[in-house]
């Protein structure tokens, strides 16, 4: 065949594809026009997920009837006065309106300001009508019906009604984040109508977009480097999430995806929390448009930045420099060396037996051998070790008058509220020897217990290994055991997005075999009534938001069992356990005990691990004493 030219309808469908790939990219092209046109309230409506009807309505500075044709014209634009280098409008490529209708049926009716009258146009799978005159008081109307309806291959991949609205959803907060002073309004049978009023400043958006909760959570963030300004909030990291549908990054005022600027935000965050969770933050970074090219793409997500280096320098330092000053960072140098001694011991610890009887005593450090293991050392016990640490503690606690008043040489525990240690004064507990995990000896911080082995110390991180116990029950739940449910006593109620309401209650019969038992409560909250008695008392509503957020991502893609095994790693993480309770001794033991019996207890379902294990050799290197 020779070669030919393709002919103009070809060409858009062809760039309709890159430009236009589900409803809600529609949805960011029209109103990124409408922003353009300097509107201050913009409507949009959805039917069917966007599949059926778009509709967006602007009161902007419209467009005069000699243009209305040009409008859907590839490559015609009223944006790029100043060439590539200046762009300061959203659109700039003129491919949106001409891409959209090559695909679906498009309307345009609009009255250009200060004209007496509203014309027309129609276009339908690249056929244009009109202009003709319509009433219209003022800015621009268009509709979008049956989206690639004459595309089947696209129809093909678009997901459920209810993930394409959600899809719109975001798309439309995200760009009301970026222009805080124009109303938004979104509505449709397909889903509950949110508005988000003009705001008066930026906070009082975000507070809107993303939550009066996130707000108090978070830290202003405002910092430079070189012409290059950071701003905007960053949440603390206890504030974290299950998914990253909570990062909002904007350069420019331009909503972007871009994965250099979101690993950015991840390395700011890097040491301050757990590697599963993902930090919610609204970031603006404002710099000179001749520094960045949005021309990369053309649904203008990615951007280039000429030294993207400097931008990650900037986050990253900015939000580190924020959480230092707000106090959360406490690691000096000095414990952070040590810590990375004890984490590289975690790492060679041996996952407990499933099955502990007739494990040899002392057997489970055994086979770890270091360097300090050999030869004699001043420190090797000679008493067996429950006497020794029963004179150890008692001298010690004399001698430096750290016994706590009233307490008698053979109380077992000590229990003075989370910030007090409990503390083991009397030996005639479990014996160090007959158990890989030791004997509990004490709990610190509300969360450590501290255990003595016949080889040295294991600290058990309650929280995390709790939380490994609960999701190793849960799995078994879900094979048939049916798990106990703890009814309330007035259900909870949660509220939510309408979207995310709806996901649970979708998955109310999975939720209730696991013993979580909610249903719809409203359009946009979920009453639960019964909640997995393993758990104890819970934070309901977090539990169920990050229930909601595990939903959500893992929601279509994955098969069930996998978002099951999603659902039930969320529930475990909210343990009863948790760091802060007070434990006695013998449920400490218990839970060591536990423990040693399930197998891979040696770490909790994030993969990190619930304990660690400090030789006593390693001890004594830590006092420069070998
Ligand atoms: P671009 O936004 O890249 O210029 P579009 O195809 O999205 O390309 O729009 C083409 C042109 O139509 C715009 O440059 C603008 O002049 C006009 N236009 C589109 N939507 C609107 C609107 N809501 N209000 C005013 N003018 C609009
Ligand atoms: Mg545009």
């Amino acid at each position: 065949m020779p070669i030919v030219q393709l002919d103009e309808h070809l060409i858009d469908q062809i760039a309709a594809g890159e430009v236009v790939e589900r409803p809600a990219s529609v949805v960011k092209e029209l109103v990124e026009n409408a922003i353009d046109a300097g509107a201050t309230r913009i409507e949009i409506a959805t039917a069917g997920g966007g599949k059926t009807l778009l509709r967006v309505t602007d009161d902007g500075c419209g467009i005069p009837e000699g243009e209305l044709l040009l409008a859907v014209r590839r490559h015609c634009t009223s944006k790029l006065s100043g060439g590539l280098e200046e762009i300061a409008t959203l659109g700039f490529r003129g491919e949106a309106l001409p891409s959209i209708g090559s695909v679906a049926r498009l309307s345009l009716r609009s009255r250009a300001a200060g004209a007496g009258e509203a014309f027309e146009i129609a276009v339908d799978h690249g056929h244009c009508d009109g202009p003709r005159p319509t009433a219209l008081s003022r800015g621009t109307v268009v509709e979008v019906r049956d989206l690639f309806h004459s595309v089947p291959a696209r129809l093909k991949f678009l997901k459920s009604e209810r993930a394409e609205s959600s899809a719109i959803t975001d798309v439309v907060r995200r760009l009301a984040l970026a222009e805080p002073e124009v109303r938004f309004e979104i509505s449709g049978p397909d889903r509950t109508a949110t508005v988000f009023e003009a705001a008066r400043d930026m906070a009082e958006r975000i507070a809107q977009v993303v939550g009066g909760d996130f707000t108090g959570n978070a830290v202003a963030i405002d910092a430079a480097r070189e012409d290059i300004r950071l701003s905007g909030l960053a949440g603390l990291p206890t504030y974290s999430r299950g998914n990253s549908l909570q990062q909002f990054l904007f350069v420019n005022g331009r909503p972007v995806r871009d994965k250099m600027l979101v690993s950015a935000l991840r390395g700011g965050y890097a040491d301050v929390m757990a590697k599963d969770r993902h930090p919610v933050a609204v970031l603006f970074i404002t710099l000179d448009p001749a520094l960045v090219d949005v021309n990369v793409h053309p649904a203008k997500a990615d951007v280039r930045f000429r030294d993207p280096g400097l931008v990650r320098g900037l986050i990253v330092g900015a939000l580190r420099q924020a959480f230092a000053e707000a106090g959360l960072r406490s690691s000096s140098e000095g414990t952070a060396g040590i810590l990375a001694r004890m984490r590289a011991k975690a790492g060679e610890v041996t996952p407990a037996p499933r099955r502990f009887e007739g494990f040899a005593p002392g057997g489970f450090a055994a086979p770890r051998q270091t360097p300090f293991d050999a030869g004699a050392s001043p420190y090797r016990p000679l008493a067996p070790r429950s006497e020794t640490a029963t004179l150890e503690r008692g001298t010690a606690a004399s001698d430096a008058g750290f016994r706590p008043n009233g307490l008698d040489e053979d109380a077992v525990t000590y229990e003075a509220g989370a910030a007090s240690p409990v503390i083991a004064t009397s030996g005639e507990t479990q014996p160090a020897e007959d158990f890989p995990l030791g004997a509990a000896r004490a709990q610190l911080h509300g969360n450590y217990i501290v255990a003595e082995t016949d080889k040295g110390l294991v600290i058990v991180d309650q929280h995390a290994a709790h939380e490994r116990l609960v999701y190793e029950a849960l799995k078994e739940a879900l094979h048939g055991k049916a798990l106990a449910s703890q009814m309330l006593l007035i259900p909870e109620i949660v509220d939510l997005s309408a979207d995310d309401a709806e996901r649970l209650a979708e998955n109310a019969a999975d939720l209730a075999a696991l013993g979580l038992h909610l249903e719809r409560f409203g359009p946009a909250a979920i009453a639960v009534r019964e909640t997995p008695a393993i758990l104890g008392q819970t934070d309901i509503q977090k539990l169920v938001r990050d229930l909601a957020d595990e939903l959500a991502e893992f929601g279509t893609k994955d098969s069930v069992k996998s978002r099951i095994d999603h659902v039930a790693a969320t529930i475990a993480c909210h343990g009863s356990v948790r760091s802060g309770r007070v434990l006695k001794l013998d449920e400490m033991n218990a839970l060591l005990r536990e423990m040693e019996r399930t197998p891979s207890a040696s770490q909790c379902n994030h993969g990190r691990p619930t304990f660690i294990e400090l030789g006593l050799a390693d001890i004594e290197k830590l006092f420069g004493r070998r």
